[in-house]
C-alpha cells in the first residue's frame, strides 16, 4: 500500500498536533520514519485568519516538519460529535494509512474540541480492527494508541527528548502566524490566549518535561494500554 504511514496524529485543529508534538514529529521525520497529520477540521470558528490561511499556514508546517501525508476531513469547528457520520471519516484515514502507532489529544483539556476529537479517535481505532465493520475496506489494527497535550499537561508516561530539534517545532509553530502573532502587529487580530505569549508557553513546558528526564526539551504522552518494551 503506497499510502502506508508509520504514525498518523490526530488533531481537532491545524496546529493542534504542532502544540503538542512538533518536536517528535521533526525527530522522526529526520530519522525516516513516515508521519501524517490528519486535522479532523479547518477552525473556521477561530478568532483570527481563516480557511484559507490557516490551510496555506498548515502546508507550510507541515513541509517544515517533513510530513509524507496532511490530511483534512472538513468536519465542522465547534461542531465534532462522536457520531457514526464523524467517526467513519476517521476509520477510513486510518485503514488508509495503516499507521503503526496513532497519536489523539489526551482526553482531558480546556477546548471541548480537542476532548471530543480524542474520544472520537478512540472511537475509531476501535472500530478500524472489526473486519465486518465498512467491510469495503481493509481492517487495521493499530499497535498502540497514544494522547497528547495540547493546552493542559497530564501524565507523563512517556517521554521524548526533543533537544536536537527544538528549533524545527518552534519554527512549525510559527508558521501559524494567523494563530500566535501578537494583536497590535496585524489591525484586524483580536486577542486570544493563542497571541498572548502561547508559543513560550509551550516552550516553557517542554522544558520543564525535559528536566524530568536531564535533558533539554522534551514532549510527553500517556496511554491507555501497558507500553509494551524489551529491557534489554
Ligand atoms: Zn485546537
Amino acid at each position: 500500500m503506497t499510502d502506508r504511514l508509520d504514525i498518523l496524529i490526530f488533531g481537532a485543529h491545524p496546529d493542534d498536533a504542532e502544540i503538542g508534538m512538533g518536536g517528535t514529529v521533526a525527530k522522526h521525520t529526520q530519522a525516516g520514519i513516515k508521519v501524517g497529520i490528519c486535522d479532523l477540521t479547518h477552525a473556521e470558528m477561530s478568532s483570527n485568519g481563516n480557511v484559507d490561511t490557516r490551510r496555506i499556514e498548515a502546508e507550510e508546517a507541515s513541509r517544515i516538519l517533513g510530513l509524507t501525508a496532511r490530511t483534512n476531513l472538513g468536519l465542522p469547528d465547534r461542531g465534532l460529535r462522536a457520531e457514526k457520520e464523524q467517526i467513519d471519516p476517521i476509520v477510513r484515514e486510518i485503514r488508509r494509512f495503516a499507521p503503526r502507532i496513532v497519536f489523539a489529544p489526551y482526553w482531558e483539556d480546556r477546548h471541548p474540541d480537542h476532548v471530543m476529537c480524542s474520544r472520537m479517535v478512540q472511537e475509531a481505532v476501535f472500530n478500524a480492527k472489526l473486519r465486518r465493520y465498512m467491510p469495503e475496506f481493509e481492517a487495521v489494527t493499530v499497535e498502540q494508541l497514544y494522547f497528547y497535550y495540547i493546552n493542559d499537561l497530564g501524565p507523563s508516561d512517556l517521554a521524548v527528548d526533543v533537544t536536537a530539534v527544538y528549533e524545527t517545532k518552534l519554527n512549525a509553530l510559527k508558521a501559524y502566524r494567523s494563530q500566535f502573532t501578537s494583536p497590535g502587529t496585524v489591525a484586524e487580530y483580536v486577542r486570544t490566549p493563542l497571541n498572548q505569549g502561547y508559543i513560550e508557553q509551550v516552550e516553557a513546558r517542554d522544558r520543564v518535561t525535559g528536566q524530568k528526564r536531564l535533558v533539554r526539551y522534551a514532549e510527553s504522552f500517556t496511554t491507555k494500554q501497558p507500553h509494551l518494551i524489551n529491557l534489554f
